[in-house]
């Protein structure tokens, strides 16, 4: 037993030592060493590196305060503090590292005490015990030598034995939990150990992080000096272009100024000059309106003396004027006179579509080459020939026509009553004539235009008033062609002023001003005759169509009034009512026609041998133109004729009735003239040595019979004609 006791003990004896080189803390201090040092050194660089990025920042802001890279250097900065605060981080887990090395380190440190106390337990324990071996074993030699003493001795062996025994168990006990203990610390130095690792390995990231960053620290910082060299360079290349700019320019305005400094030079004697000048023109002005009052005195005078001039120029013209209007006054009565103041045209028409063809067609009437004043006309073999005051071939146009009218209208003006008439069988051009065609207008509206622009003409002196009325006498009664009520009857009668005129209470008139005003009057007259009658042609052939038209003038400068009538009369067809062997209304309508128109012969019959009594209230139409016919008016008969073989006996009906009425003298012609209100000497010269107003007569009477002599058989044969048919 003692020996497998001793075994056992030596065997824990090495167990022990073995554990003691084990755990002999030696490695973990070196490591702990190592880490601060290492640790030491990294700090040592931080710090270094802190104080080269410093000086990194005191460089960038210092020479590029006005940069334009200091976007991008403020971007770095970023970085940069970004790194640093990174750096820091680190820095704070170093440190947090290095606690808890220490920590480990001062926990391993006690471990290692308590195991040095637990060792030194041991050690005494084994001491004793060896103690107690050798004094068992001296024990045993003695109870050897013995026998009783050592029987009693084992028996003190045996008991004791088991107290050792259970020393025993308890040192193994205790060296288990010390085997435990051993282990739990191998597991810690483990764990640390690992820990130890990760922090190196954290550690080595660290400084690989770091490395980058002061690479890129470099690199910026490279970056950075680049640009500022570049910068550099710019700044002085800028400067060295602004100094040669610079100086160019300043060579420049030292030329501008030379220039300038000469020009001066030669503007102070110009200066002068004006200087010169502004101070004559300012003695001058000064004597201007002293001047120009007494230019202004001179001017007035001159004028004054011009306008006394003028006014006795005017005088002088008007006194002139006035003559000349006598003259001329006493040269166109010498001319109605010589004329005769009933002139007869002729006008032939066309020998036209509607003539048909064959012999019945054929042209009977042939003209004069040399006189323009003769026609003939062939019937029944023989060639009859008439002289009127002038015949229109069937080629001549409308504005030959107007021509020979047109010094009738102008007398109009002049205070003169006009008559114009168209004669003829149905078919032979009197509308034609008179009113013409849209195209080619007739007397009507050429007549208008002319006394429009006349009145135009004389407006300086002159106002005028032209009026229009139209009417028609169908079956011997009056209508108004203007009215509003066309079918009432109008009634002619005396003027109740005891002049003597006649007037037509309701007949319309219409003041008219322009040509476009006639076209309107006449539109509607027209529309009128249209509206009421189923057949226009018909109709019209069958009455008597007239337009009035009053052209009242008052010379403004004389107080001298004048009033003129224009009489335009589309007479109804002159055929003969037997011929066509008519019955009831259309019989009637022949018995009126022919008995107006033998009444119009009658009149002029009885004008022309200045008998006493005219027969004007024969018929509508002649009391109705009395005023125009008589006296001081002017007559125009236009005698349509068809040179149609047919037509050859109505021809010459026509043609003996304008040579008759040809030959018809009205009495001297005067001037309806009225003085004005106020009459002064001159106003009365004029009228005496005028024509009408003292010395004229009543229109159409009082005149010295003509003698017998005078009218020609043909004319009273004609005349008998015209009674017979009507
Ligand atoms: P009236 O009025 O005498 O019955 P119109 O004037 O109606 O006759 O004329 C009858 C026809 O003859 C119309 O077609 C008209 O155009 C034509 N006519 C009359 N005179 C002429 C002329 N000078 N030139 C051409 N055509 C004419
Ligand atoms: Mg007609």
């Amino acid at each position: 037993q003692v020996e497998t006791l001793k075994a056992k003990l030596l065997e824990q004896a090495q167990e022990i030592s073995r554990l003691r080189s084990e755990l002999g803390g030696t490695d973990a201090e070196k490591h702990r060493d190592l880490l601060a040092a290492e640790n030491e050194r990294l700090r040592q660089e931080m710090k270094a590196c802190e104080g080269e990025l410093r000086e990194l920042q005191r460089q960038q802001q210092a020479p590029c305060r006005d940069c334009p890279h200091l976007q991008e250097n403020a971007e770095l900065q970023e970085q940069l503090s970004q790194l640093q605060r990174e750096a820091e981080e680190t820095r704070a887990k170093l440190v947090e590292l290095d606690l808890e090395v220490q920590q480990k380190t001062n926990r391993l440190a006690e471990v290692e005490l308590r195991l040095k106390d637990s060792l030194a337990e041991r050690a005494e324990e084994e001491e004793r015990l060896s103690r107690r071996l050798r004094d068992s074993q001296e024990t045993i030699a003695s109870l050897k030598s013995q026998p009783q003493q050592i029987k009693y001795i084992i028996k003190t062996v045996e008991v004791e034995s088991a107290k050792a025994k259970q020393a025993l168990c308890e040192t193994q006990s205790r060296n288990q939990y010390l085997l435990e203990q051993v282990g739990m610390q191998k597991q810690v130095l483990k764990e640390m150990e690992q820990q130890l690792q990760s922090s190196q390995k954290t550690e080595a990231q660290l400084r690989a992080q770091i490395m980058m960053y002061e690479a890129e620290l470099e690199r910026a910082h490279g970056q950075m000096l680049e640009e500022m060299q570049a910068m550099e360079e710019e700044k002085n290349h800028a400067i060295e272009e602004a100094f040669s700019r610079a100086q160019v320019e300043m060579k420049a305005v030292h030329e501008n100024l030379a220039g300038v400094r000469t020009n001066l030079l030669t503007l102070q004697p110009a200066l002068r000059t004006l200087t010169h000048d502004y101070n004559s023109l300012k003695r001058q002005v000064r004597d201007f309106p002293l001047l120009l009052q007494e230019t202004l005195r001179s001017a007035r005078a001159e004028i004054s003396q011009a306008i006394e001039e003028v006014h006795s120029t005017n005088r002088e013209l008007l006194r002139k004027y006035r003559r000349e209007l006598q003259l001329r006054k006493k040269c166109h009565n010498e001319l109605v006179r010589l004329k005769g103041n009933i002139r007869v045209f002729g006008r032939v028409r066309p020998i036209t579509k509607e003539d048909g063809e064959g012999p019945e067609a054929a042209n009977a009437v042939t003209f004069d080459a040399d006189d323009d004043a003769v026609l003939h006309l062939l019937h029944k073999g023989k060639q009859v020939s008439f002289e009127l005051d002038k015949v229109f071939p069937p080629q001549a146009s409308q504005e030959e026509v107007f021509q020979e009218v047109q010094a009738l209208v102008t007398s109009c003006i002049d205070g003169y009553n006009v008559c114009i008439f168209a004669y003829g069988q149905t078919g032979a051009g009197k509308t034609y004539t008179m009113e013409g065609t849209a195209a080619n207008p007739g007397i009507n509206q050429r007549a208008l235009q002319l006394l429009f622009s006349e009145v135009r003409g004389k407006a300086a002196d002159w106002d005028y008033a032209i009026t229009v009325s139209a009417a028609e006498i169908y079956n011997e009664a009056l209508r108004d062609l203007l009215g509003k009520e066309p079918q009432e009857k109008l009634e002619i009668k005396l003027c109740p002023d005891g002049s003597g005129q006649l007037y037509v209470p309701g007949l319309t008139e219409f003041r008219v001003q322009s040509v476009e005003d006639i076209n309107k009057v006449f539109e509607s007259g027209h529309i009128k005759r249209v509206t009421e009658c189923t057949n226009l042609n018909e109709h019209s052939s069958r009455s008597h169509a007239l337009l009035i038209v009053t052209v009242r003038g008052l010379d403004r400068s004389t107080g001298l009034r004048t009033t003129g009538k224009l009489n335009l009369v589309d007479l109804a067809g002159s055929e003969r009512v037997g011929r066509s062997g008519a019955e009831g209304s259309r019989l009637r309508e022949a018995q009126h026609i022919n008995k107006s128109l033998s009444a119009l012969g009658d009149v002029i019959y009885a004008l022309r041998s200045r008998q006493g009594h005219v027969p004007f209230r024969n018929s509508k139409l002649t009391y109705l133109l009395q005023d125009s016919l008589s006296g001081d008016s002017k007559t125009l008969m236009m005698v349509q004729v068809s040179p149609a073989e047919k037509n050859t006996s109505e021809t010459l009906c026509s043609l003996k009735f304008a040579e008759r009425v040809r030959s018809v003298e009205l009495g001297p012609v005067s001037r309806k003239a009225e003085l004005g209100s106020w009459p002064s000497q001159e106003h009365l010269e004029v009228l005496k040595t005028g024509d009408s107003l003292g010395s004229s007569a009543p229109p159409g009477r009082g005149h010295a019979s003509p003698s017998p002599g005078q009218l020609s058989s043909r004319s009273a044969s004609i005349r008998r004609k015209l009674h017979t048919s009507g």
